[in-house]
Order: C-alpha cells, then sequence, then structure tokens
C-alpha cells in the first residue's frame, strides 16, 4: 500500500507513525511544502509545547471544543489524552502535569516532542519530503489519487491523508469541494480583543487570576485569567470567550461590548455582602488603601476613580449607593472591543473541512473513498491548554488505522 500523507506537522507526523505500526509493509511519505517539519510544534506553548491536558478541570473533556465535540467524543474512545500521555512518556518525553491541567515535556522544550515524532517516523521507515507541496488531489477511475506535487510532478497513492493543519487557501479547499467535501469558511480563534483605553493600557503586564470574561448580548461567559496588554486584553478567560464566540465576533467585523467582571463572582449580591464586610472590618481605612478579592493596588486605584468615587473616601464613608457602585463596577465594567488582536500567539483556525463528510471511526471521507483527513484542516478547535494538538493526535492516530 502506497500512502501520502500531505503536511508535515502534528496529525501528519502522528497518522504517519500509526500507518506504519498497523501496516509495517506500507510505503509512507510525508510531503511538506515548507522547509522544515513540525514547525508548529516547535513553537507551540511558548517554545515548550502544551501538547495535552489532564483534563481534571473540565466536567467532560470534550467540554474544551466549541467546534467538534461530539466527533471527537466517539474518537477520543479510540485514543484520549491519556494514551497521548503515555505514548509521549513511551518514546521518551517524560511530562509535566501543570495546576491548571496543561501538559508539557518535563524538559519544557518543544524539542522533545519533535525528537519523539520525528525518531519514532524514522525508525519505523516513513519517508519525509520537504520543500515540496502538494498542489492538487485527483482521484482516479481506479479510485487511487494522483497527487500534482510542486511544479507539476505527478505521483500516485493508494491512500491519501490529508493533515495540512489551520488557514488553508481557498484554492485548496475548493480542490476538496471538488471531491464533494462541504466546507465550512474557515476564520480565526482563540484571539486577544483590542480595546481603546488609554487608562486600561497604562495597567499593562497586570493579571487578575480569576476573572470572569461575558460578550455582552450572547450567553458566553469564561473564566480564568485575564491580562490587560496594550492594546486590550488577553489570557485564558479572553482567549476561551474568543474561541466561543468566534463565529458571532467575525460576523461582527470583531466588534463588540464585553463585561469584566473583576471579582470572580457571578453573584451580585455576595459582592455587595463581600464589601459590607469589609466596611464593617476596615470603615477607618481609606478605600484605596484597601483593595476586595486581593486585587492589585493598581488596578483599584481605576476601577475606584472610574466609578466616580473619590480615593481620599474611607469605607465607612462610602454608604449604600457608593457600595453598589462599587459592586456593579466589580462585577460588570463594560468595554467595547474594537478588533481582534493581532498578537497570534495560540491562534488556530475554526473551520475546514465539515464533519458531515468525515467518519468519526476512520477519518475517512464519506465522500470520496481512501482519503483521510486529521488535525486542523478539519472543522474541529479547541480552546487553549493542549487540547488543539491532543485532537491533532487522536485524528492522526485513527487516519492511520486505514485499510
Ligand atoms: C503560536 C502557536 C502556538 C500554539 N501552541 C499550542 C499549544 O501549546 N498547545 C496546543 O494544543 N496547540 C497549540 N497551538 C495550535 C496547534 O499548533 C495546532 O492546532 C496544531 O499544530 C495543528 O496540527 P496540524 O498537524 O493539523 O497542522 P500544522 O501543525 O499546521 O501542520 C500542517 C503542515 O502542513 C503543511 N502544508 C500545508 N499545506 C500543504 C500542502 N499543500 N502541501 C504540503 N504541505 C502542506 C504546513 O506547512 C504545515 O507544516 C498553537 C498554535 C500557534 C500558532
Amino acid at each position: 500500500m502506497n500512502v501520502a500523507i500531505v503536511g508535515g506537522g502534528a496529525a501528519g507526523f502522528f497518522a504517519a507513525i500509526w500507518v506504519k505500526e498497523n501496516n509495517p509493509e506500507a510505503c509512507v511519505t510525508i510531503f511538506e511544502r515548507g522547509s522544515r517539519v513540525l514547525a508548529k510544534v516547535r513553537i507551540s506553548g511558548g517554545g515548550r509545547c502544551n501538547f495535552t491536558n489532564s483534563g481534571e478541570h473540565l466536567k467532560n473533556f470534550t467540554k474544551a471544543y466549541p467546534r467538534g465535540a461530539n466527533f471527537l467524543k466517539k474518537a477520543f474512545h479510540q485514543f484520549s489524552n491519556h494514551d497521548a500521555m503515555r505514548w509521549f512518556e513511551e518514546n521518551g518525553v517524560p511530562y509535566v502535569i501543570q495546576s491548571d491541567g496543561c501538559i508539557f515535556p518535563e524538559s519544557q522544550r518543544s524539542q522533545s516532542v519533535i525528537e519523539a515524532l520525528s525518531g519514532t517516523a524514522r525508525k519505523l521507515g516513513v519517508k519525509v519530503v520537504t520543500s515540496l507541496g502538494v498542489n492538487n488531489i485527483i482521484q482516479n477511475d481506479d479510485g487511487r489519487f494522483t497527487l500534482i506535487l510542486g511544479e507539476g510532478m505527478r505521483d500516485t497513492f493508494d491512500k491519501v491523508i490529508v493533515t495540512t493543519g489551520g488557514t488553508p487557501s481557498p484554492e485548496w479547499l475548493a480542490i476538496f469541494e471538488r471531491l464533494g467535501h462541504k466546507i465550512v469558511p474557515p476564520i480565526p480563534s482563540l484571539f486577544t480583543f483590542e480595546i481603546d483605553d488609554e487608562e486600561l493600557h497604562e495597567l499593562t503586564g497586570l493579571v487578575v487570576e480569576q476573572a470572569i470574561v461575558s460578550i455582552v448580548g450572547t450567553k458566553i461567559r469564561e473564566e480564568g485569567a485575564l491580562l490587560i496588554t496594550h492594546w486590550g486584553v488577553s489570557g485564558p478567560a479572553v482567549l476561551k470567550a474568543s474561541a466561543y464566540g468566534a463565529r458571532i465576533l467575525n460576523e461582527a467585523s470583531y466588534r463588540c461590548d464585553i463585561s469584566v467582571n473583576w471579582a470572580g463572582v457571578v453573584n451580585y449580591s455576595l459582592v455587595v455582602e463581600e464589601l459590607n464586610r469589609v466596611v464593617a472590618e476596615h470603615g477607618a481605612k481609606q478605600i484605596s488603601n484597601f483593595a476586595p478579592y486581593g486585587l492589585q493596588n493598581r488596578l483599584w486605584r481605576y476601577l475606584i476613580a472610574k466609578s466616580g468615587i473619590s480615593s481620599e473616601r474611607r469605607w465607612s464613608e462610602l454608604g449604600s449607593k457608593g457600595i453598589n457602585r462599587l459592586a456593579e463596577r466589580l462585577t460588570n465594567d463594560i468595554y467595547h472591543v474594537t478588533d481582534k488582536g493581532a498578537f497570534k500567539d495560540e491562534f488556530v483556525t475554526c473551520g475546514g473541512i465539515s464533519l458531515e463528510c468525515v467518519d468519526a471511526n476512520t477519518m475517512q471521507s464519506k465522500v470520496c473513498s481512501g482519503l483521510y483527513f486529521a488535525g486542523e484542516i478539519l472543522d474541529i478547535d479547541g480552546i487553549t491548554g493542549g487540547f488543539n494538538f491532543q485532537a491533532a493526535w487522536t485524528t492522526g492516530f485513527i487516519a492511520g488505522k486505514l485499510k
């Protein structure tokens, strides 16, 4: 069996490894258009590669996927995050689990993951061809596939696994449309929010560990750390909100209002209660000298000023009107988002090959027998935390079972 893997990323390597594990006689070739394979793995997780997640902070692992949750539910039965942890450990990548569930190589270097993937592929006899892109895929009358490589070279394969990742060009997607697949328009997910507010920008670098970010007018409400940047806001709470809101935000040209809950407490009356407790216990202190919820002083002063309350005043002088003003500011601080941030730290693509056209048990196309998909080319994307690589390992593993 002659198998072509189009794309030398995480999903392509994992698929190639498993094709060889399952069919040692198969001739497996990875075609990578770039000069280097596994380029995204190298830069991922700030060069440390957050390659999966323990899932312990989630009721259900699939909750981490704004798109593809149902499809992956079945797929994870075949290859889960625990299988990925085991595979990497057995292939020379001992790992550490952070308190937030993110899993990194013990070495804290993405190079360890690259060596495990490329070393295993080499040992199994996978051929890797770099600087040679696939420009077209044609299905012949006998069901086999002719690939147009580079400037027009042709080669024929029995099976093809497409693992070309996110940000596909319209011409690339058109090839699959011609082969009968439905395409979900690709758009960005996991981005930061641009907010045009100089006073907020002055707080650059400040992190609130447990904030809640909601997109006004939607049900999207995400918790986690929030980072103030020189262009707006970032951090896990923002990235998650961007992922769940990817389509809505795209339709709104990335303009929306967000509500920030700095207290990390949804219930408004609990916040009022907490502020009244501060009045009772620290009434003589100046408001600016005692910040509730462990908020940093710089942020607290900014919020007091924004509430129109003099920082000279004492807690005991606030009165119920003042308490309500602060509670409102702490739980529902509205900002206008003017665009998505240009910073692409964890950027992934939502959209791609519609899951309607792919069998979750095999990753084989339902409309073009012998053609398989894995990784980000599929309309699957996860929130930040190792979930995107997990989707690549799982779908790559299953595609690698091709017969
Ligand atoms: C900066 C950054 C950091 C990230 N960090 C993390 C992280 O820590 N944890 C996590 O889970 N996810 C992370 N992600 C997301 C993760 O990297 C991707 O989801 C994952 O790499 C997808 O794997 P893939 O194999 O599907 O695609 P890719 O890794 O994108 O690989 C696709 C490959 O196909 C090649 N290709 C494309 N078209 C062709 C063609 N026509 N012919 C031949 N080759 C082609 C490309 O050059 C590329 O090498 C990060 C993403 C970015 C951008």
